[in-house]
């Protein structure tokens, strides 16, 4: 090429990253403009010609032409359109590109023209001033998103660069397989979230419209990251494994801030959703179930756990464990003028009216002497051959280090199969069918009739509590319990 034209310089440098490299090309740069081009994308022929000209004739800092993402090399180029239309973008019309840059939902920047648009994320078919280039260079060490970032820095920088819109075919972007984030890399996937703390920085941590076109965005690169890293036929490792290397990646910083900071309840459905509609969902339903695994807005545990929490509760209080209420019910009744029994219903009229069925589960545990099983503290199995439905990682419910916070050697898990119930058995969840309900009601009838006792939680009202719920159902109790009085 530079045998060609003696205008071509070629600089070879170590590899040190994609931002680094175009820093220095700008840096190398002698002329007054510069134009980014990927090594493997094709220019329409006026492209140049016809940027400097409207730099001039507009007197802009930037032009920004159209471009076509295909996986194919075009054979022939489209004709030149002549009298192209050109937008100044006015402070509204940079924001829709901004949030055109996530969702690519704006019409505007989407003209029909076999599959022509502006796309804003990257920094090809940008023509620019060599000193804006020198003003904004990109961030070393970003190896994805980096022009997304370049962009959105340039659109938002308080210098209000005058960035012009050409209605003309400029740049084929081609895509191929072996881009970055066609692998599968954890420092990758960090990355992404770069984009936003930019927004951040202009918005607030908001739940604005910006945010909203994130989302998409987050989306569009993490459906990206699932297929082409997880699911590849090239990655071999068993499906368990992928699906527990994906929620590792879930829960690494900082892509498990962005989950929990933001209102992602609508990414995560539609994660979800798409999933589903690629057969695949079970697996990976299990890996968001990870993520909010009660589909519950906010989730914890007491420090210390539930054990502590109810001993603190209890300090003071005589306690006497291994005593069925059952067997020294006149005793017991005899000490208090109310009760709470927290047994099942049935149990306590001693099954008169029938027995309540449950749903019940069965536990393996194991202590493993190894630090980290599956680096969760749940992980969901959905496939027809495992044979167990969870296995829980007792160390990860507190984070997996001793109480002065060194890291434990040895792991616990629990395996949890379904199994069927029979009378007898520990029960777990009450079956809210018909036949049962039925039954609980005629219970009730009988419980409400036992002035001193208080039928409460899970198995007094034969009811489906999560933790939350039973708390709040308690504090519920009490209040109407001790009404009026100064408690
Ligand atoms: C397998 C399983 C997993 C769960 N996982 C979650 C979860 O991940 N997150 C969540 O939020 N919730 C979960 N839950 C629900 C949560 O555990 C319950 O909501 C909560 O424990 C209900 O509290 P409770 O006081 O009603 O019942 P329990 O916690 O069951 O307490 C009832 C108490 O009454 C005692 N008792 C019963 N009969 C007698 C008797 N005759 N004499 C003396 N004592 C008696 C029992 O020994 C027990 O201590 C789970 C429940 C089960 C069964």
């Amino acid at each position: 090429m530079v045998q060609l034209d003696s205008r071509i310089s070629v600089f070879h440098k170590k590899n040190e990253g994609v931002s680094v490299a175009r820093n220095f090309g700008v840096n190398k740069a002698t002329g007054q403009y510069i134009l980014f081009v990927d090594g493997d994308d094709i220019l329409t022929p006026w492209l140049l010609e016809s940027a400097v000209q409207a730099v001039e004739d507009y007197d802009c800092d930037v032009i920004v032409g159209m471009i076509n993402t295909t996986d194919k090399r075009p054979s022939i180029f489209p004709s030149r359109e002549k009298n192209v239309k050109f937008e100044l973008l006015d402070d509204h019309k940079k924001k829709e590109l901004e949030c055109h840059i996530f969702s690519k939902s704006c019409e505007r920047w989407r003209p029909d023209q076999d599959g022509w648009e502006f796309n804003g994320e990257g920094c090809w078919a940008h023509f620019l001033k060599k000193e804006i280039a020198l003003e904004n260079q990109f961030i070393p060490g970003v190896a994805v998103g980096e022009d997304t970032i370049w962009a959105l820095t340039m659109l938002n920088s308080s210098k209000d660069y005058r960035i012009g819109m050409l209605y003309e075919k400029w740049y084929y972007y081609i895509q191929n397989d072996y881009s970055v984030l066609n692998k599968y890399n954890p420092k990758i996937v960090g990355q992404l979230t770069l984009p936003v703390d930019i927004l951040e920085k202009k918005y607030g941590a908001s739940t604005g419209i910006v945010h909203v076109a994130y989302t998409d965005w987050l989306l569009m690169k993490l459906k990206h990251i699932c297929f082409r890293a997880y699911l590849a036929e090239e990655n071999t490792d068993p499906f368990n494994k992928k699906v527990s290397e994906f929620s590792k990646v879930l829960h690494t910083a900082p892509w498990i801030e962005v989950l929990n900071r933001r209102n992602t309840q609508p990414f995560k459905k539609r994660l979800k959703f798409f999933l589903y509609d690629k057969n695949i969902a079970l697996y990976f339903y299990s890996c968001l179930k990870l993520v909010n695994y009660f589909n519950a807005l906010y989730q914890g545990i007491p420090i210390g756990g539930y054990t502590k929490m109810i001993a603190n509760l209890l300090d003071g209080i005589k306690v006497r464990l291994n005593t069925d209420y059952q067997e020294h019910k006149s005793e017991l009744d005899a000490l208090a003028d109310k009760v709470v029994y927290t047994g099942p219903i049935d149990a306590y009229f001693d099954y008169k009216l029938g027995t309540l069925e449950y749903r019940s589960v069965r536990f393996e545990t194991e202590l493993l002497d190894q630090p980290n099983f599956q680096g969760n503290a749940a992980v969901n199995y959905t496939d027809r051959e495992t044979q167990w439905t969870r296995i829980i990682e007792h160390k990860w419910f507190e984070f997996g280090k001793d109480e002065n916070g060194n890291d434990l050697p040895k792991t616990i898990i629990s395996r949890e199969y379904s199994s069927e119930w029979k009378p007898g058995d520990e029960p777990y969840y009450p079956v809210n069918d018909a036949k049962n309900s039925l039954l609980y009601s005629e219970y009730k009838k009988l419980a409400d009739a036992e002035n001193k006792v208080i039928f409460g939680g899970r198995l007094g009202e034969y009811k489906y509590y999560d933790m939350d719920q039973v708390i709040a159902a308690v504090l519920e109790k009490c209040e109407k319990e001790f009404v009026g009085e100064n408690v």
